[in-house]
């Protein structure tokens, strides 16, 4: 392990009476905490100075690549750039000094920018009411299954347990359907990726309680048969459940509500410009469409006369304490609002132009399993040129040398070496054509030196790691490390 990169743990570096801290004088006296609630022995903290502090996390974040640093076109997953003015908007201490549990009628300002985040997303989406509170979007996907569910029980229609998923959705859709204690029902798809609508007609019966799509599709596809989908389903008295997380190339152009969708997530963290990876804070509001307000969850938040008010009581189901992630929804409401009406309408033509242009200037050198326009992201299933025996993980280790994030690999399912590409609308022509030329370089080197591939990366901290030995025997914990 290199030292000069990682430096050492913060604890490996204490030293015992070091400071970094000065506290401000409050004039308050200390308060004796009761003899029970102190602990017995010391606890073990790092003790630096913080010239040490700022040096050891300085060089820790610069091991890290985010948007920040480069591009970063991780299919399926909207790596768009966040505004630092949304990360300004979150750290105002209006915000941030607030309280879950105090009064509404001194947090008016908070409900107010809650209340008009779901009127925005309900008018971007052309669905009826929406609640924030889900923490991401996978518990979107539970939390409107278990709406769907209880409206269906509303009506004494206890058979229907059934959930419809497409053989390409994202792995999620089923895990919810699953948590949710429904049935899960799978789809196939025709051989452009899109659902084989013979084989749901196939399984239509009154046990199906709903059908999850997501448009585009995994593929970055637009499902043409919607109308025709949606129909057929609603006859069976099933609901059609949208899947939100690819709603960017949608923006401006088209609404889930206007297409026959009931019920939907949405990845604030996605579409909506808030940061992401690394598990860290995300938001997955639920809509539903005229009809099933009653079914969302509580608590909501309601305007009476101009005044804002939580409204925790009725039957609704419960999905977590409080009103969700509320510094997501802050950073979401500012980006919808500095964007404004008109440039928000340009968010899914611009994805959808850059990602069409990536495919259009590589389609030589990279194979494209499918033919046609793409929406914000697109699939191609490794290098043309087969003959080098350069995989897709290749590539995506090369292209780390060259400073790129790399796209999602070996995802969707649906092709051997599947190098999925999402640019988003944030990125200038600049650094996509940067990132194109990077990429026929590399198929070059394939050609003439595939060695120099199949061993990178060759300039990151750490080369190729061993994937399987990580996931056999992990090392979670410095000591175990060391001893390796
Ligand atoms: C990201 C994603 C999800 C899951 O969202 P999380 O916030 O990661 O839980 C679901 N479906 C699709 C298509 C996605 O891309």
């Amino acid at each position: 392990m290199n030292n000069q990169l990682y430096g050492n743990l913060i604890f490996e570096l204490s030293h015992k009476g070091r400071r970094g801290y000065s506290l401000p004088d409050t004039g308050i006296a200390p308060h004796q905490l009761p003899q029970t609630l102190c602990r017995e022995s010391d606890a073990q903290l790092p003790e630096c100075d913080e010239l040490t502090v700022v040096r050891h996390y300085t060089n820790l974040s610069a091991n890290n690549f985010g948007v920040n640093n480069g591009f970063y076109p991780l299919g399926s997953c909207t790596m768009k750039y966040n505004p630092v003015v949304n990360e300004e908007m979150a750290a105002r201490p209006e915000f941030t000094n607030l309280h879950p549990m105090q009064p509404a009628e001194t947090c008016q300002g908070a409900l107010e920018v809650y209340y008009n985040l779901q009127k925005s997303l309900a008018a971007l989406t052309g669905l009826s009411e929406f609640t924030l509170n889900p923490f991401a979007g996978a518990h979107g996907e539970l939390t409107g299954l278990m709406i769907i569910r209880a409206y269906h029980q509303s009506r004494n229609d206890d058979k229907r347990v059934k959930v419809i998923v497409p053989d390409t959705a994202h792995g999620t859709n089923p895990a919810s359907a699953a948590v949710c204690g429904l049935e899960v029902v799978e789809v196939k798809s025709r051989a452009d990726g899109s659902v084989d609508v013979e084989d749901l007609r196939t399984l239509l019966d009154d046990g199906v309680a709903a059908m999850m799509m997501t448009n585009p599709n995994t593929l970055g596809m637009f499902e043409r048969d919607i109308p025709e989908i949606a129909r057929l389903v609603h006859e069976c008295g099933g609901l059609m459940y949208y899947d939100g997380a690819n709603l960017n190339p949608m923006l401006g152009v088209c609404r889930p509500g206007d297409m026959g969708f009931d019920v939907m997530h949405i990845n604030l963290h996605k579409t909506f410009s808030t940061p992401h990876g690394g598990g860290g804070p995300g938001s997955g509001p639920v809509g539903v469409r005229a009809g099933l307000e009653a079914f969302l969850p509580a608590p909501r938040v309601v305007r009476d006369n101009g005044t804002f008010r939580i409204e925790n009581d009725g039957d609704a189901i419960h999905i977590g304490a409080f009103l969700g992630n509320f510094g997501v929804i802050i950073r979401a409401y500012t980006y919808i609002l500095s964007l404004g009406r008109e440039h928000v309408r340009m968010v899914g033509p611009l994805a959808t132009l850059n990602a069409n242009y990536i495919k259009e200037s590589l389609r030589d050198v990279y194979k494209l399993p499918i033919d046609g326009w793409c929406k914000h992201e697109f699939v191609f299933d490794g290098l043309a040129d087969k003959s080098t025996g350069v995989t897709t993980m290749d590539v995506a280790k090369r292209l780390l040398d060259y400073g790129y994030h790399a796209p999602t690999i070996y995802f969707p399912l649906l092709f051997h070496e599947s190098l999925m590409i999402e640019p988003t609308e944030s990125e200038s022509i600049d650094t996509i054509d940067g990132f194109i030329e990077v990429m026929r370089r590399i198929a070059e080197e394939a050609a003439t030196d595939p060695e120099l591939v199949k061993t990178a990366p060759h300039s990151t901290p750490i080369g190729r790691v061993d994937d399987v030995l990580a996931a056999k025997h992990p090392v979670l914990t410095f000591n175990q490390m060391k001893n390796t």
